[in-house]
Formats: C-alpha cells, sequence, structure tokens
C-alpha cells in the first residue's frame, strides 16, 4: 500500500529514532530494569518517619477499638462501615456520597496546591516499595551495581539463593499484609479464629486473601514503578490538575545551565574568572540514578515523576560537595522558575476550598443530625386492609428498626394519633436490638372505621427507646371508602 511504512520499516525507525522511549523500556520494547541508588537526606529522612507511620497506622486501624468497634472496619456483608467510633449504614449513603467527594476535592486541592504530593509522601505503592521491599532486596541481593551485574550475569547458586530468600522473605510480608487488609474488612476477631481453622470453612475470604498476597508480591517483586507509570490513574489526572503556581519538584534551569561535567578545582577557576563560567549542573547524573522511575527531571515536568523527593537529596548532596548553595532541585512553581510570583490563591484553588468547606460542613451536619434510630414504616407486601366483626379496620404494618446509638437497646411502639387507634406488635411487645442491628417487625394497627375518611387516615406512632429516646413517624393508614 503507498504511503505507509512497511512494518520492518517503521520498527528500524523507532530503534533509529533519537527520540526518548520510556525510562523503563529499552529501544526494542523490553522492561529496563532500574536500581533506583537510595539517596540519604532530610527529605529521606521526613519520608522515612512518615512511611513507618503510616504503616504503623495501617497495622493498628484494624486492631484498636472506638467504642466498641475497630477504628475501621468495612464490614461489606453486613453494609455496615465504621470509621473512629461512627458507623454508617446503607441508609447512610448520603453521608458517605458526601465523604467521598469531600476526599476527592481534598486530593484535588491538594494537587492543585503541592503537585503530587500524595504519590511521594503517602502512596502505599511508594512507601512499601521504599521503606519496605527495596531495602530487604539491597540486605540481601546487595546495593544496586552488584545487584545489576549479577542479574546480568549467569544463574549461579549465589544469585538463585539470594533471589529464593527475597522473595521468601516477600512472600511473608505480602501474606502479612494481605491479613492486615483482610482485617479491615471482617474485623481481627473472625480473623483469628479463621487463621486457627481450615481454609475450606472460609473458603472465599481463603481465597481473597491468597489472591491480595499474589498481588502484592507480584506489584512489589516485579510491577513496581510500573505501577505508577502506567497504570494509575491518578498519574494521568496530574496534567489537568496543576498549573504553572502548584508546588512541584523541579530542576532550576536557570541555575544549573549551561550544564557541564567538571572537577571542584574547575569550578573555583570559573568562580575566579580564569575560566567561562557554567551552570551549577554538573552533569554527574546522581539525579537520575536515585530516581525510581529513571526519568531525568532536568527535561522538565513528566507524568512519570512521582515527586519522591530523591533527587532532592541526591543533588543537594552534590551541591554540598562542591560548595554551591542547595536547591538546584527544589520545591518550586513553574511561574517561580520563570521569575513570576507565585499565587497560593488563584481562582481554581479559591473555588476548590469553597467548595470543600461546603461538603465537608454538609457532611457534618448531615452526621450530626443523624436519627439516633433509623426508623422505616411500610405495608407488609401483598397486604391492604381487614374490617373486623366488631368494625374496626386493621392494617398489617411492618417497622423496620435499626439501632445507631452504639449501645444495646429496646424499643415499644404506642399510638399518638388518632387516640382511638391502638398498635400491636406481633410476638413481644418490647424489642431488643444490639448495637448496629436491624429489626424488621411486623405490627397490626386498629381503628375505628369512623376515623377514615375517604379511604384514608394520617395517623402518628411514637417509638419509644430503653435510653429515654423517642422518635415520632407518620404513617398513612387506609380503609374503606364510605
Ligand atoms: S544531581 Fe544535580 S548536579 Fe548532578 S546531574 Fe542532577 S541536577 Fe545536575
Ligand atoms: S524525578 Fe525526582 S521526584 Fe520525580 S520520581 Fe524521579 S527522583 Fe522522584
Amino acid at each position: 500500500m503507498e504511503g505507509r511504512p512497511q512494518s520492518t520499516d517503521s520498527l528500524t525507525a523507532v530503534l533509529e529514532s533519537p527520540e526518548e522511549v520510556l525510562s523503563t523500556m529499552s529501544r526494542d520494547g523490553k522492561r529496563k530494569w532500574l536500581y533506583p541508588v537510595p539517596s540519604k537526606g532530610s527529605f529521606h529522612t521526613q519520608r522515612l518517619l512518615l512511611g513507618w507511620s503510616l504503616i504503623v497506622l495501617f497495622v493498628a486501624l484494624p486492631i484498636i477499638h472506638i467504642g466498641g468497634k475497630p477504628a475501621v472496619l468495612l464490614d461489606i456483608a453486613q453494609r455496615e462501615f465504621s470509621f473512629f467510633g461512627v458507623t454508617f449504614y446503607p441508609t447512610d449513603s448520603f453521608v458517605l456520597l458526601l465523604f467521598m467527594v469531600g476526599v476527592l476535592l481534598t486530593v484535588i486541592l491538594a494537587t492543585a496546591l503541592l503537585g503530587r504530593v500524595w504519590c511521594g509522601w503517602g502512596c502505599p505503592q511508594t512507601v512499601y516499595l521504599e521503606f519496605v521491599y527495596r531495602p530487604i532486596e539491597r540486605w540481601i541481593e546487595g546495593p544496586e551495581h552488584v545487584r545489576a551485574r549479577r542479574n546480568a550475569g549467569p544463574w549461579t547458586f549465589d544469585k538463585v539463593w539470594r533471589k529464593t530468600l527475597r522473595f521468601g522473605v516477600y512472600l511473608a510480608i505480602s501474606l502479612a499484609l494481605a491479613h492486615i487488609f483482610l482485617a479491615y474488612f471482617v474485623g481481627w476477631k473472625d480473623l483469628g479464629s479463621w487463621l486457627t481453622r481450615s481454609p475450606f470453612e472460609h473458603w472465599g475470604s481463603f481465597l481473597v486473601m491468597s489472591g491480595t498476597t499474589g498481588l502484592i508480591l507480584f506489584d512489589f517483586g516485579y510491577f513496581r514503578e510500573q505501577m505508577c507509570m502506567i497504570a494509575c490513574p491518578y498519574a494521568r489526572m496530574q496534567s489537568v490538575l496543576v498549573d504553572k503556581d502548584s508546588m512541584i519538584l523541579s530542576y532550576d534551569p536557570n541555575r544549573g545551565e549551561p550544564r557541564a561535567k567538571r572537577s571542584k578545582k574547575i569550578i573555583r577557576q570559573e568562580e575566579e574568572g580564569f575560566l567561562p563560567a557554567k551552570g551549577d549542573c554538573i552533569d554527574c547524573f546522581a539525579c537520575v540514578r536515585t530516581c525510581p522511575t529513571g526519568i531525568d527531571i532536568r527535561d522538565g515536568l513528566q507524568m512519570e515523576c512521582v515527586a519522591c523527593t530523591q533527587c532532592i537529596d541526591a543533588c543537594d548532596s552534590i551541591m554540598d560537595k562542591i560548595e554551591k548553595p542547595r536547591g538546584l532541585i527544589r520545591y518550586t512553581s513553574e511561574n517561580a522558575l520563570s521569575g513570576i510570583k507565585t499565587r497560593r490563591f488563584r481562582p481554581r484553588t479559591l473555588i476548590y476550598m469553597v467548595l470543600l468547606l461546603a461538603v465537608w460542613i454538609s457532611f457534618g451536619m448531615t452526621l450530626t443530625s443523624r436519627d439516633a434510630y433509623d426508623i422505616n414504616i411500610g405495608r407488609v407486601v401483598g397486604s391492604t386492609y381487614d374490617v373486623l366483626p366488631d368494625g374496626q379496620v386493621a392494617n398489617r404494618l411492618r417497622f423496620r428498626v435499626r439501632n445507631q446509638t452504639g449501645a444495646p437497646t429496646s424499643f415499644t411502639v404506642s399510638m399518638v394519633d388518632p387516640p382511638s387507634a391502638t398498635v400491636q406488635i406481633a410476638g413481644a411487645s418490647t424489642i431488643e436490638l444490639d448495637d448496629g442491628e436491624m429489626k424488621r417487625v411486623e405490627a397490626f394497627v386498629f381503628l375505628p372505621q369512623s376515623d377514615i375518611v375517604e379511604g384514608v387516615r394520617a395517623t402518628t406512632l411514637r417509638f419509644s427507646f430503653s435510653d429515654g429516646t423517642e422518635q415520632v413517624e407518620e404513617f398513612t393508614l387506609i380503609g374503606p371508602t364510605p
């Protein structure tokens, strides 16, 4: 076909193209394995402390109890979600919606102000990879240059035992993480009892746990930075969420260019005017070697950058060595780099802030104004009314009551209006309710036929609870039309 390049021609063109391909892909399309060199520095220390605090929090949240429930419990089977002593039920879907919109807007605002701060500091992908899995790899298989050399060589006994040990440790950690993850959905109590029983007694959860372990192992053992570069949707959103005033990690080309490899001695001669002055970047590639996604920050803002700050620490230590000021790579904005003042408060961030405030206020108000008991009255399916021999009209109703107080309770039901009506719950007249329990009870409401006008009668019922709470509900009864 004329005008269409042959496939071999296109392949040759790609292989010979001077254009960059993905930093983790070689020109023939194969995965390029990265060996990011760790960079110690103030940012690394802060991230390490935060990362381990988050790991401890992740382990602790399903263990510590607040108000008799785990601090976080996502009980999908019972459709109950507990957060720090507050339990949400299916009837709280509006509150949950507000909560999720609030979280989404918080992420959007944080990104508009601080770029991908979440990715570099708080995302589990970064935290576990950088502070758990990679240190173990270094501990067992040695530093980066040793690993790279060994991996490129043949399979020797040394290589086999180190990899076997590493993946054995990875498997144990992944299993532990999968169990903790599962505890968020079933609670430690149930999980603890399952651990002592055969998997076939709870094979559904066993499969979930095995699958989660496999995914964690695959992600941190093999997939790694690919998750951030090709799978994570948040990375894709970055380009629309940040603008020229957002704080991003950036190389300062005004200071760094023209870059040139040179020694401290040459730099001194430049400073003394014996040689033409160059930029502060000595083209040492320390920032590239430390990058967990393999990019060169000096090429500008890139989608692959997870804002991990490792290049800041790497470059700062180089600047210390050549006695130049730190901050050639730093948190800054594109506008600041162009000499324009950074605007923290700009129309889009102000709009996000107003929306965020409105959503969180609505969330707080809806949450605090929630009834202690969720009551729903309906007619028993298929029933209408019965006219009894004594002239009374009977309506068969269904009360659905959920206890949202956080403590066991009991309740009775009585009529408020019309006073001539009576209500009779099927079975016991006092209904017991555990914390969070929802019960459906059937009841008959009787009222004189004379109280029914044109086939209907609005009534009011009072639900009296053992904690002294009373909730009044309205319901329209039906009866014969005269
Ligand atoms: S670490 Fe700093 S000096 Fe070295 S190449 Fe990167 S930007 Fe240049
Ligand atoms: S460019 Fe710097 S901040 Fe971005 S991912 Fe690489 S090392 Fe981390």
